[in-house]
């Protein structure tokens, strides 16, 4: 594929012209499927996003769905940090904050201080679990649905 066209950016224009190459592979349930080839790293990708050229989303540093449900998964690492410092080998799913017993030679204040640190990061990882939960059950329906499809 050709792309032509022209980019005006800050009152100057730059006429762009390029080759995306498309190839082709072999569908599970048989025909072709074709791919685009990024202009600029080559990947073979689904889709192409534009910027002043056209490229896959790993060159032009795009957020994906994915990545920040990684995101979400941080107050959860939080959690066993603030867990392990405390002495406990329960995750938060498991064993309530207020269920953690104070470590010998802690301060009481201290302790009081990180338990309740604790238990905000522990709502944090809760909500963060179930928006988690939510996403893989709109995914499992959808693939059912897929499924009785066929
Ligand atoms: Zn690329």
């Amino acid at each position: 594929m050709r792309l032509r066209y022209q980019l005006t950016r800050q009152g100057k224009t730059e006429a762009k012209d390029y080759r995306v190459p498309i190839t082709w592979t072999p569908c599970h349930l048989g025909g072709n499927r074709p791919w685009f080839l990024c202009p600029c790293c080559g990947r073979r990708v689904a889709k192409l996003y534009s910027s002043t050229l056209f490229a896959c989303r790993h060159c032009l540093r795009l957020n994906y769905r994915s990545q920040q449900a990684n995101k979400r998964d941080r107050p959860c690492d939080r959690s066993w940090d603030l867990r392990r410092a405390l002495g406990c080998d329960e995750g938060f799913l498991s064993l309530p904050a207020e269920y953690i017993t104070k470590p010998k030679g802690m301060h009481w204040r201290t302790f009081e201080r990180k338990v309740e640190q604790l238990r905000r990061v522990d709502a944090r990882a809760l909500g963060a679990a179930q928006a988690m939960l939510g996403t893989i059950e709109r995914k499992v329906n959808t693939a059912r649905a897929a499924l009785a499809r066929c």
